[in-house]
């Protein structure tokens, strides 16, 4: 069998890794002969080629790195982009990838061969076009591909203007005015550059309609504060990630969570409902406001402040000094819930000493560069508006888009020549991985986690599709109906329609396998393991992430150092908890939650079950609420597409949820009319002021 791999990222390394090792899993006759090929010259996808300086990974290295290759004890945390790049480097030297990688190699195209199987077209070293028969595709061509550019009228009066995929170091921040559009993580790693460089003149982060505010480790906190002789004023100043804190990635239990969970509880909405009350309730607890870890502003409207329908901005502890201070409650202010709360827990918070400024997404640019914005009903807007801000740099943090230009040609002909045309990442509804019907082109690396890694899910993705190809999967086995209780439930119009529960996502791909392991294999393994690992396995089994060594102990894709990587270095990852209360919090409480939550809803199953069993009663129906919940998004989205309009509903944003109106494309088309037009002076009635 051949496979072509389209990318040199972490997923396009990943399942050539798997690809070219499988013989070594499955009684094969013949290795798979695979093929990786890389546009640029170098492996490490957009951490070679859209790094930046200062820029730290938001998912640590527990996580981020492959199952049988580990960071080295030393290794910091959170790898920078360089870190990263080195070890993906050195991960293809590991498992002998390089003689099967092209690099510099664009894949211009791919067409379907008649008879089954692709042609995969590049261009050679002499310039001539080559092309490549194979079997199956693999395509790790990257979520962040083309950069997304929202339109923004009169954006060419402003001086410069670039996307974030351009943005290298501070230097080109410089004796500026810098107006960032966005609110992710790639947006706070610039607004922070831009408030550590003094000659920087302003830094304006825009944004549309909040974001959630997480840290990426555990933040520090003092228990009773007034009995250990703590003041209020003594956490002002104290850092509170200065003492090696654990991620959050890694800080998740997963027993009753995603294992041995009743379908009941499963296909509700109420894990999700588990996980907002422990992050945004917990957020509460730890720092005083549910909408985001020590978060006073841009808060994500009500409807979306629900971890089922967002994404973490896990890069916040960066810009949090420099945007929360001025919106930071006095001590006259604060209500007497937070008064009793800082009795209980103290909470550490410092004073960038440099404030950034926070507005609304720019309705347009006057002639004169000056931004214009509509006024969203929040306190930022309240402050900006007597300012007149004329950025000298504008820059988009507005994410990338996903294209496949290389199956563009074959589609454009597939009608004509009867071929099936190629399915894009988002037509992928088997597990996000291939198109029902189409398995061997397979779409790895298109999901992304509200809290986790990309690169984790590529390798349980490409263990599946590498299985899949060879027949080792029953298609009919791949539920339809067990799709919905890892998606996040964005809201009808979303740009990001992949978000996945990396949990969740990550135990149905082992389920689907077989190499997810139960209470027994664990039990077993950890008796004959290592010194010690007979209670830590199952510990860290019960009590710790799905690490994808989790995935490696049994089944197909076995291997004999899963055991000792769980209970040795990724051990560390429930001794850093905090002790005893880090471990009660994390583990004892949601495992009781949640455990007691499968335990009643299989008591009443199987009193029905039992009743029915003797004709006295129906046994208890199933419903997939979450799937419910997402044919009625689709069905939405579909009445909104019939209507032209382009996006959902614009909420006001103050936390009330109310919609202000949709904006449709007609209204679009009005705004492309220059501003000048309307009134003379450029300042448009309901667009605010300059
Ligand atoms: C600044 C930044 C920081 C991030 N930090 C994190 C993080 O901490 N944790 C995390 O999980 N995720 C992070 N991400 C998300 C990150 O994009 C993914 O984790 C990661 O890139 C997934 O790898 P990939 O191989 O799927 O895609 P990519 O890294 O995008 O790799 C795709 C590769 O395909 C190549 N390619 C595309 N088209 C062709 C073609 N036609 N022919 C040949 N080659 C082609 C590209 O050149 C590229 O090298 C970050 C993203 C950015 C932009």
């Amino acid at each position: 069998m051949r496979v072509a791999v389209i990318g040199g990222g972490p997923s396009g390394l990943v399942t050539l890794k798997y690809l070219t090792a499988a013989h070594q899993y499955f009684p094969i006759i013949k290795p798979i002969e695979a093929m990786l090929f890389e546009a640029t010259s170098s492996v490490g996808g957009v951490f070679f080629h859209h790094s930046y300086e200062d820029g730290e990974m938001v998912s640590s290295k527990y996580l981020t790195t492959f199952s049988d290759f580990r960071p080295k004890k030393d290794d910091p945390d959170y790898y920078t982009s360089e870190q990263y790049v080195k070890y993906l480097s050195d991960y293809a030297s590991r498992f002998d990838l390089w003689p099967h990688i092209k690099l510099s190699t664009r894949v211009e195209a791919v067409r379907r061969q008649d008879g089954g199987g692709h042609v995969v077209v590049y261009k050679g070293e002499d310039g001539q076009e080559v092309e490549y028969e194979c079997d199956a595709i693999a395509v790790c061509s990257g979520l962040h591909d083309k950069p997304s550019y929202p339109q923004v009228e009169g954006i060419e009066n402003v001086p410069e203007v670039w996307h974030s995929e351009n943005f290298k170091d501070r230097s080109q921040l410089e004796n500026k005015t810098v107006m960032v559009l966005g609110s992710g993580e790639t947006a706070a790693d610039i607004c922070y550059l831009g408030m550590t460089t003094p000659s920087v003149k302003q830094v304006v982060l825009c944004h549309r309609n909040g974001w959630m505010g997480a840290p990426k480790q555990m933040p520090k906190t003092i228990l009773f504060p007034g009995l250990r002789g703590y003041k209020d004023e003594d956490f002002e100043g104290m850092d509170p990630f200065d003492e090696k804190p654990n991620p959050i990635d890694v800080s998740q239990s997963t027993l009753f969570d995603t294992m041995y969970v009743h379908p009941m509880v499963r296909d509700s909405m109420l894990v999700w409902d588990h996980y907002k009350l422990i992050a945004l309730d917990g957020s509460w607890l730890v720092a005083g406001n549910g909408l985001g870890y020590d978060q006073w502003v841009g808060a994500l409207p009500d409807e979306r402040r629900h971890p089922s329908k967002m994404f973490f901005n896990k890069a916040w502890n960066r810009i949090q000094p420099f945007l929360v201070p001025p919106y930071r409650p006095s001590d006259s202010e604060i209500p007497w819930a937070e008064k009793i709360r800082r009795k209980l827990v103290g909470t550490p918070w410092c004073d960038g000493g440099r404030y950034l400024d926070l507005a609304p997404f720019p309705t347009h640019f006057s002639s004169d560069g000056a931004a214009h914005f509509k006024d969203n009903g929040r306190i930022e807007y309240q402050k900006l508006k007597s300012q007149v801000i004329k950025p000298d740099l504008v820059i988009y943090a507005t994410g990338y888009r996903q294209t496949f230009p290389f199956f563009e040609e074959h589609n454009s002909s597939a009608s004509e020549t009867g071929k099936k045309p190629y399915p894009h990442a988002n037509k992928a509804d088997v597990r996000n991985l291939w198109k029902r019907g189409d398995p061997s082109v397979g779409f790895i690396g298109f999901v992304r986690p509200g809290f986790g890694a990309i690169p984790a899910l590529s390798e349980l993705q490409a263990m599946l599709w590498t299985m899949s190809i060879l027949g080792r999967i029953d298609p009919e086995s791949l539920k339809e109906d067990d799709e919905y209780h890892y998606r996040i439930l964005t809201p009808p119009g979303s740009r990001v329609r992949y978000g996945v529960e990396h949990e969740a996502y990550s135990w149905q791909l082992a389920s689907d396998m077989g190499v997810a392991p139960g209470i027994t294999d664990v039990l077993k393994l950890g008796w004959n393991g290592p010194k010690r690992s007979w209670y830590r396995l199952p510990y860290i089994w019960a009590g710790g992430n799905h690490f994808n060594a989790k995935f490696r102990m049994v089944g197909p894709w076995k291997w004999d150092g899963a055991v000792g990587v769980m209970t040795g270095e990724l051990w560390e990852t429930i001794m850093r908890r905090g002790g005893l209360f880090g471990n009660f919090t994390l583990v004892v409480l949601p495992l009781s939650g949640l455990g007691t939550a499968s335990l009643l809803a299989w008591l009443w199953c199987t009193f029905w079950a039992v009743l029915a069993f003797f004709h006295l009663a129906k046994p208890v129906e199933h419903v997939n609420h979450l799937k419910n919940i997402w044919m009625e998004n689709l069905k939405i989205e579909e009445e909104m597409k019939m209507k032209g309009m382009d996006r959902m509903m614009v909420t006001n944003g103050n936390g009330n949820g109310k919609p202000i109106g949709s904006m449709n494309r007609m209204e679009n088309e009005n705004r492309n009319t220059s501003p000048l037009k309307e009134n003379g002076h450029g300042n448009r009635n309901g667009y605010g002021t300059t």
